[in-house]
Parts: structure tokens; sequence; C-alpha cells
């Protein structure tokens, strides 16, 4: 029987990658969106062409009674839920001194809460199953921190934090849980960078470019499918940045 992904934030970029991903080893898609209702259809017509047994679920990650929805959704369209794959999130570039006590209680909602909740409820389905596995997406800028990026930086340690202590709560139970911790990445998260940004940022790298999605892609199929006797870690999917 085919394995179940779940994906939030899966209607563009890294999410809408990740779908591609899995889909293409054989897996049941299922994805969450919060406003990209065209992004999703386009998607869906690319599942369609591959056969892919897909699902879509409207879902405000912030939200937990919507979160706990998604997931119900999924394994009652799949039977279970191997995957779960938090990677909904949103970017805030502001001096400390900008950000309103709105944007931090927006953005920890959205990356930190939004997280918390696709853990709790997919370990609420993978406990009984005894297997499982979790893949939070955070970055490096959770690892090092970044200038006018505190309340982001804030958040994306916090999931690293959260991976760590729950991969011990669940190691018992046979479930993994582990992190990817993205470089900059060709998303329209990074939009507004200036093409100066872009110059200086793939200077820092010592690859020498951007990060693909479908590479985050294959990072987060790794730690989901392959790495078996790897749980709590963080990887750096970042062309030697840090
Ligand atoms: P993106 O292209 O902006 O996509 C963000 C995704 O998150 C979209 O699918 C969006 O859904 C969804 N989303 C946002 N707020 C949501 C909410 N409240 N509820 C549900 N879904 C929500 O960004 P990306 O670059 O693919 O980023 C994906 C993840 O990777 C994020 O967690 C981000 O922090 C992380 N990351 C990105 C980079 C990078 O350089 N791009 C680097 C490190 C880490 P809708 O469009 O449907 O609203």
């Amino acid at each position: 029987m085919s394995k179940t992904v779940l994906i939030t934030g899966g209607s563009r970029g890294i999410g809408a990658a990740t779908a591609i991903y899995f889909a293409g080893k054989g897996y049941n898609v299922a994805i969450t969106y919060n406003k990209s209702a065209d992004a999703v259809n386009s998607l869906k017509e690319a599942m369609a062409l591959n056969n892919t047994p897909f699902l879509t679920v409207r879902c405000d990650v912030s939200d937990p009674a919507q979160v706990d929805l998604a997931v119900e959704q999924t394994v009652n369209t799949f039977g279970g839920l191997d995957v779960m794959v938090n990677n909904a999130g949103i970017a805030l570039q502001k001096l400390i001194t900008d950000t309103t006590n709105d944007d931090w209680q927006g953005i920890l909602s959205t990356n930190l809460s939004g997280v918390f909740y696709g853990c709790r409820a997919a370990t609420r389905v993978m406990v009984p199953k005894h297997k499982g596995s979790i893949v939070n997406i955070s970055s490096i800028w959770g690892i090092t921190g970044a200038s006018m990026e505190v309340a982001y930086s804030a958040t994306k340690s916090g999931i690293i934090g959260l991976t760590k202590a729950l991969a011990k709560e669940l190691g018992p139970s046979g479930i993994r849980v582990n992190c990817v911790a993205p470089g900059v990445i060709d998303t329209e998260m990074n939009k507004n960078l200036t093409p100066e940004d872009f110059a200086a940022l793939k200077n820092e790298t010592p690859l020498g470019r951007l990060g693909k999605a479908e590479e985050i892609a294959r990072s987060v199929y790794f730690l989901a499918n392959d790495a078996e006797f790897v749980t709590g870690q963080v990887l750096s999917a970042d062309g030697g940045f840090i």
C-alpha cells in the first residue's frame, strides 16, 4: 500500500516542490494551502497527469482546529499518515523597534504555533501505529540569527528546540522527528530582495548560488523516508552558508 504524506503550505515554493517530489516516489500526497488557490489548481493538474492520489485542504496553520481537521481529512482519505511535513511559514524583515505586537503574534502563530499544532495532530495519529516521521522546516537564521529578522529567527530557533524535544518524546514510539534548515532558496518568499541583496547572498554562499526548492524537497524526503536511524537532527541545506 502507498505511503501518505501531508505537507502544510504546499501551494507553492518549497512545499509544492516537496509535494511533487513525494508524488514522484509513489506517495499519496495531501497538501494544505491558505491563500494561493490558483497555484493549487495548477498543482492539481500536474498531479492528475501522474495519477497521484492528491488531496488539498484549505487550512490556516495558526488555527489548531483547522490543522486537526486537515490531518483528519488526510487520514480519512488515504487511510493513514506516514509523513508530516510542517513547512508553512511567513517572512518578516523589520528592525525590532518597528516590529509591532501584531507582527510578532502573527509570525509566532504561523511559523511556530503552526508547527506545534501540526506535530501534535500527527503525533495523535502516529503513536497508536508506532510508526511515522515528522520533518519540520526551520531556517539557517534559526541557527545563526539574522539582523532585522529577530522575530523570524526566533520562530525558526523555536522549531529546532521543538523538534529535538519531540524526537526524544516520540523515539520510544518508533516515530522520528527532524528538521531541515534551508539557506537562501529561490522562492516567492525572497521576492522583495534586491539584485544587490541576491548578489551578496550568493557571494556568501560557498556553492555560489541560491538553492532550489526541489533541493530542499530532496533533503526532506531523505529525512522522512531514508534516514531510518536519524532523529532529533537539523539538516542544513544551505550551500555551505553556515
Ligand atoms: P513561500 O513560497 O512564500 O510559500 C509559503 C507557503 O506557506 C505557501 O504555501 C503559503 O500558503 C503557506 N502559508 C503561509 N502562511 C500560512 C498560514 N497561515 N497557513 C497555512 N499556510 C500558510 O515560501 P517558501 O520559501 O516555500 O518557504 C517554505 C518554508 O521554508 C517556510 O517555513 C520558510 O520559512 C522556510 N524557509 C524558506 C527559505 C527561503 O529562502 N525561501 C529559507 C529558509 C527557510 P498560501 O500561499 O496558500 O497562503
